[in-house]
């Protein structure tokens, strides 16, 4: 199954995207990671990057474009997987049509602007492997501790509120779109972000099987 998770930032793609992978034994693909994971390394693409992620603008199509066509070619990507980030824009959404794949869903996580804002601020991520956590939410095991690989939770410095607006303000430009565009290929499902991580799960599944 080819799927691609829509949404706000902070709408919970990410998490939503490990479940699935969970389930479905197919890779889930964050573009945002990716970008992360090379501005960490130093990377050229990384300096590229950095302005743009950290002032919560978009990097530009072709970078992205170049990094899922990498990623997609990947053989753990065979039978399957999710895009979590990827697309943002309607020239991204024609790139992957363009490559020929066939997206099986789009399942659009809806959250209200009032509701990412509030939960933005208070998100950390591992400064290591880039696991997710909310000092209100999902709160770690040992507080600023990552559970899964023990390194130094940190705030992202685009998850600062005034760049969270920002992010919106692209957010509603550039990616919404998205969803009239694959509402006319008739693949699009919509799903109400729920307080509760698990109840959301619960309706991303549902979304998933008809
Ligand atoms: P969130 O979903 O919380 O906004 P991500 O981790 O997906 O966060 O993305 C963080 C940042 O990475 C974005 O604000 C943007 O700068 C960059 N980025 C990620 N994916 C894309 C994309 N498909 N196109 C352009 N920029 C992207
Ligand atoms: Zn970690």
């Amino acid at each position: 199954m080819n799927l691609i998770l829509l949404g706000a930032p902070g709408a919970g793609k990410g998490t939503q995207a490990e479940k699935i992978c969970e389930k479905l034994s197919i890779p889930a693909i964050s573009t945002g990671n990716i970008i992360r994971e090379a501005l960490a390394n130093g990377t050229e693409m990384g300096l590229k990057a950095k302005e743009y992620i950290n002032a919560g603008k978009l990097v530009p199509d072709e970078v992205v474009i170049g990094i899922i066509k990498e990623r997609l070619a990947e053989d753990d990507c065979k039978n399957g997987f999710i895009l979590d980030g990827f697309p943002r824009t309607i020239p991204q959404a024609q790139a992957l049509d363009e490559m020929g794949i066939v997206i099986d869903r789009v399942i659009d996580i809806e959250v209200a602007d009032e509701t990412v804002v509030k939960r933005m601020s208070g998100r950390r991520v591992c400064s290591k492997c880039g696991a997710s956590y909310h000092l209100e939410f999902k709160k770690p095991i040992n507080d600023g501790v990552c559970d899964s690989c023990g390194a130094e939770l940190i705030q992202r410095k685009d998850d600062h509120p005034d760049t969270v607006l920002d992010r919106l303000k692209v957010y509603h430009e550039q990616t919404e779109p998205l969803k009239d565009y694959y509402e006319k290929t008739g693949k699009l499902k919509v799903v109400e972000g729920q307080e509760e991580v698990k109840e959301t799960t619960a309706l991303v599944f549902e979304a998933l099987e008809n």
